[in-house]
């Protein structure tokens, strides 16, 4: 599919971090020999689609300056337009980079530049290309037209045909340290207090720290994560609570009755002691349903909750970090230090917060595979309980 809805960084000068790669796609957009398949890998978000636009930008560009595209010229003016016939954009549907877009893709390849020297295709989620479309593309390469560039983005360079790799002109992208981040960020949301968490907890990926500012579940997604370690530290009710919080109800009773009814925990009886105590049992035992339905309202696809839990496991990090007496400059939530300092005080061994960082790691692995997210939510939450309540045994 064709799409102008991303517009294209003209200029390489404000891309953050990347300097020798930038370097090197300056000095190929001057050159008159430019490789006709490119591959460009690294984690995501930070900063190869941009890269890769800024290059075609500048090698479409009928003057293009020691910061690449000019900006004026008429394929410039044409790009910023979204009306640029010499550059296409490939964006997965859904899961993937289908065969049908491949097949497009090669057909386009086969009509002349409309504008000027160059046809670039921009191929953002080359993870997302199963064989067969990895095949088309592999054939429009071998055969390419000297005006035609083909550039795949990968976030895995596992995932990267090996006869794709041969055939490309290749750039690895490293995460970008933090204080990159936090300068970058800082120029885009002037003022804003989050921004030095943002950037810590992003792992140098700038798209990763602009979801965390962007997204309206992040800084409540950061609180539950907070609570989610008390709450473990407790009992059943305090997570069941959690997981009403979670899924978007309020505290006061007759919605925690809503949220305990919709859980399928049976004989629940919110004030009774002992019932608490059975339904943890039940819970130990094989939870089913015991978070409402949806978990979380932003929280709709895998992927947000794997952020969460990435959230639950840098807050348990950082308590791991306080409780060993770890330098300080590596917290990630550094707003929050009196409260990490108080959960890691109630901590008796460390060795529990390790188990809980595995814990979740291992819940964040199970949910690539695993097809009931909210199932394998709830188990993970109990074992998170579990642990917890080890910790706190008598001569323990
Ligand atoms: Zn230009």
């Amino acid at each position: 599919m064709l799409s102008s809805l991303k517009k294209p960084e003209f200029s390489f000068e404000g891309i953050a971090g990347h300097s020798r790669i930038k370097q090197n796609l300056l000095k190929l957009a001057h050159s008159d020999s430019k490789p006709n398949a490119m591959v460009f890998s690294g984690p995501e978000g930070v900063g190869k689609l941009t890269c890769a636009s800024a290059y075609a930008a500048a090698c479409l560009c009928q003057s293009p300056g020691e910061n690449g595209a000019c900006g004026e010229c008429h394929s410039c003016r044409c790009l910023s337009a979204g009306t640029n016939l010499d550059i296409f954009y490939w964006f997965r549907k859904k899961q993937n980079t289908t065969i049908d877009q491949m097949r497009q893709l090669t057909e386009l390849a086969s009509y002349a530049p409309a504008g000027g020297r160059y046809k670039i295709n921009i191929i953002q989620d080359g993870d997302s290309l199963n064989e067969e479309a990895s095949n088309s593309i592999l054939k429009t390469i071998e055969d390419s037209p000297e005006y035609l560039i083909t550039i795949i983005i990968y976030n895995n360079p596992g995932r990267i045909l090996p006869t794709i790799r041969s055939r490309s002109f290749s750039l690895r992208f490293q995460p970008l340290d933090t204080g990159t981040v936090e300068s970058f960020l800082g120029q885009k949301y002037p003022g804003d207090a989050r921004i030095p968490f943002a950037a810590r907890a992003s792992g140098g990926s700038i798209g990763k720290a602009e979801m965390l500012l962007d997204a309206p579940c992040a800084e409540e997604a950061r609180d539950i994560a907070a609570d989610l370690i008390f709450g473990a530290m407790r009992d059943n009710y305090t997570l069941l609570s959690l997981a009403a919080r979670a899924a978007g109800l309020d505290f006061n009773p007759p919605e925690k009755e809503e949220a305990v009814k919709q859980s399928s925990v049976k004989g629940y009886v919110v004030k009774d002691d002992s019932a608490v105590k059975k339904s943890s049992e039940e819970i130990q035992a094989g939870p089913s349903g015991f978070l409402p339905s949806p978990f979380y309202p932003e929280m709709t696809s895998q992927e947000s909750i794997t952020a969460f839990l990435e959230l639950v496991s840098l807050w348990l990090r950082d308590i791991l970090l306080i409780k060993t007496n770890g330098p300080e400059d590596r917290l990630v939530n550094t707003d929050r230090k009196p409260l990490l300092s108080k959960q890691a005080g109630a901590f008796k061994k460390v060795s529990t917060v390790t188990k809980m960082i595995e814990e979740i790691l291992e819940e964040e692995e199970r949910l690539r595979t695993n097809v009931n997210a909210q199932l394998s939510l709830e188990g993970a939450f109990c074992r998170l309980y579990g642990i917890c309540r080890r910790d706190r045994a008598p001569g323990a």
